[in-house]
């Protein structure tokens, strides 16, 4: 075994890497930009070494700074984690070059899985079932769109290099496709320099399992099971879990042999992912192989028992695979949640600053933790805004997905937006709880998970006054407490009392909507739920327990209220805050974040209809399209292709009709 490594990588997956190293009595060392200085990843390895500016790519992304700090420390190995160099083919030859063994794939596996279109060339001929679609070489639009035209609407356009949902368009018809071909092929360029385009069949409502593999050097192959990630955002990865709900031991047969196909007809090594996009009647296509580690790992971790890591390492020192395919069992039922520093009610537009707060829930064998960061850093804008995943287990689904619940409501973040009310939402859906999944299932589900519903308001008001009510009177009391007369009645504030007198109608905001709850509705009942008073508990001015299944939490602007209907952020409102509705919408002309200006889309002055998209910008290497908000025109553009903008600045000038 090794007795040194490196691990070219930062945040939660160096840690990952670190605590597995230090299990197996392997000395560690970690690289760090100017960022990372003081971060978490580099105060937990045994040796630290700097590798340049912030900018990954002068830094974690140099392949020449990497091998060197490795040369430097006497590693004998490199981890790549995810992301970065991970499937990176110079970098993997770089390694054998100097005489490091790149804990990962042979070089020729990642070269062969490296390009989406090729992939699917030896998938073809490895008789592993593909999505139908173009993955040739010619690439002119109209080859391009005479093969999405060919295959029938809906098509994907997907970036053969692509990775992370980035470069990919859903194209719906024919008069879409020149718009929707430019903007995927612009964000691939940005992101990986690349911009070679595959058009596939846009599967409707599929979901996304994905097979675990793992090969050693001595022709031993198993596969650890499926995971379902279809909850996603942007075809990216929200909530997975394993296994995969209603699987059968059939299909899960099928599907972890046919990964093993795949990953024998490229003599893998290591640790593999083969993704299969999964239709309703149980028939699986092959999407892509991801020849590294992925971010879902621990949910295979939970189920199985084993740690990943520690068969990477194994098997990079030439060891065989620690377990046969007979020794491996599923145990119980495991989730992830990616919690991220982003604004879900924002289009996810990630969100940056210090973590002011930062709590966590308690660890246990039902709660892990992968996490990079500590309360008081700093989710910079040079990488990826994940905070932490919350990975929980328990006997079965349904108590592991109360366990997620119950873990998301002990979080506290703050200093940037989070996540954590829209995951919480999430794993409140009904649909959800009964494992019915696609990977459109955010989208088919936004009212529901974003509060939109009248029905789930109502359902929120009246707990939403007790909270504040029962508030009041904590106040009341403890400044009663610390007044000269604390029996005097006047302390009471109690007019949420059965019976009550003086009960007044409350000015509420909800989320974003802001609702009167009358005197009389200030009820104690809520979808069957009784709110006994009894059961408030006011702790200091913490309020704890409104029911059962009812959590509610203070922060700085009022409180949240945890339902099994989901999560709602509520406070009084301030008597100022008269809603000003006879201004015409302006939309979002602003630029939602710093970012560069990719492209103008109409002219000045030209009539425009709502929804009409008027500008892209890119930022975090994410394309965003400010779409006009009403009829109108744009008089004036303030920023031309490549300028760069602050974010909230004035992007146009807009007149509506
Ligand atoms: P990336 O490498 O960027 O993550 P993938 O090829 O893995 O891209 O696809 C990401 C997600 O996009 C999938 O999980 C799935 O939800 C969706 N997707 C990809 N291909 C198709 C398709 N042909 N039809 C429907 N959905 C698809």
């Amino acid at each position: 075994m090794f007795k040194k490594i490196l691990i070219a990588n930062r945040g939660e997956i160096a840690c990952r890497i670190i605590k597995t190293a230090k299990k197996m009595g392997i000395e560690t060392v970690a690289v760090f930009s100017d960022a990372d200085r003081n971060a978490l990843h580099t105060k937990m390895a045994d040796n630290a070494i700097y590798i340049g500016p912030s900018p990954s790519t002068e830094s974690y992304l140099v392949i020449d700074n990497i091998i060197q700090a490795a040369l430097k420390s006497g590693a004998q190995a490199i981890h790549p984690g995810y992301g970065f160099l991970s499937e990176n083919a110079e970098f993997c030859r770089q390694c054998e070059a100097n005489n490091l063994v790149f804990i990962g794939p042979p070089v020729d596996a990642i070269l062969a899985m490296g390009s989406k279109s090729a992939a699917k060339n030896i998938m073809a001929a490895a008789e592993v079932p593909l999505v139908p679609g173009y993955h040739g070489d010619e690439q002119t639009p109209a080859v391009l769109k005479q093969a999405a035209d060919k295959m029938g609407y809906p098509v994907l356009l997907k970036a053969a290099a692509g990775g992370g949902g980035k470069g990919m368009r859903a194209v719906y018809a024919a008069a879409e496709f020149d718009q929707a071909l430019a903007a995927a092929k612009r964000e691939a360029k940005a992101s990986f320099g690349n911009d070679v385009m595959l058009v596939e069949k846009y599967l409707q409502q599929p979901r996304h399992v994905e097979i675990q593999v793992f090969c050693d050097q001595h022709n031993n192959s198993v596969y650890l099971f499926e995971r379902d990630c279809s909850l996603q955002r942007r075809h990216q990865k929200v909530i997975e879990e394993a296994p995969a709900p209603g699987m059968t031991d059939e299909l899960r047969q099928r599907m972890g042999t046919a990964a093993i196909r795949a990953a024998t007809a490229i003599d893998y090594q290591g640790a593999g992912t083969v993704e299969f996009l999964l239709d309703s009647s149980g028939e699986f296509f092959f999407m892509e192989m991801n020849t590294r580690l992925q971010v879902e790992h621990p949910v295979t971790e939970m189920i199985s028992g084993q740690d990943l890591v520690e068969w990477q390492l194994r098997v990079a020192a030439g060891e065989p695979l620690p377990c046969t395919q007979e020794q491996l069992t599923i145990r119980g039922h495991a989730f992830e949640a990616r919690i991220y520093a982003e604004d879900p009610a924002h289009d996810f537009l990630p969100s940056t600053g210090t973590l002011k707060t930062l709590q966590t829930p308690t660890e246990s064998e039902h709660v892990r933790i992968d996490s990079g960061v500590i309360e008081g850093d700093e989710v910079s804008v040079f990488y990826d805004p994940m905070i932490a995943k919350l990975i929980v287990w328990d006997s079965d689904r349904e108590r592991a997905l109360q366990r997620l619940t119950q873990a998301l409501s002990d979080y506290r973040i703050g200093g940037v937006t989070s996540n954590i009310a829209f995951l919480y939402n999430l794993a409140s859906c009904e649909a959800f709880r009964r494992g019915d999944v696609n990977t459109g299932f955010i989208e088919q589900h936004q009212e529901e998970i974003f509060h939109r519903r009248q029905q789930d308001i109502d359902y929120a008001a009246p707990l939403a006054a007790q909270a504040i009510l029962a508030a009041r009177q904590a106040r009341a009391k403890q400044l009663a407490e610390q007044s000269s007369e604390p029996d005097s009645p006047w302390h009471l504030a109690n007019s949420w009392q059965a019976g009550g007198i003086n009960r007044a109608d409350l000015k509420i905001t909800i989320g974003e909507q802001q609702i009167v709850v009358p005197s009389q509705s200030q009820a104690l009942v809520a979808d069957g739920t009784k709110v006994v008073t009894d059961s408030i508990k006011v702790v200091a001015d913490k309020i704890k327990i409104v029911a059962d299944n009812i959590k509610v939490v203070a922060d700085a602007n009022g409180f949240n209220l945890f339902t099994p209907r989901g999560l709602f952020h509520c406070a009084e409102t301030a008597p100022d805050l008269g809603l000003d509705d006879d201004h015409h919408s302006t939309g979002n002309l602003t630029a939602p974040m710093n970012g560069t200006v990719v492209a103008l889309l109409v002219d000045t002055d030209a009539p425009v209809s709502k929804g009409d998209a008027l500008l892209v910008m890119e930022a975090m290497k994410m394309e965003h399209t400010i779409h006009a908000p009403e009829d109108g025109r744009v008089s004036e553009f303030f920023y031309q292709p490549g300028d760069l903008v602050d974010g909230g600045a004035e992007l146009l000038l807009f007149q509506p009709l």
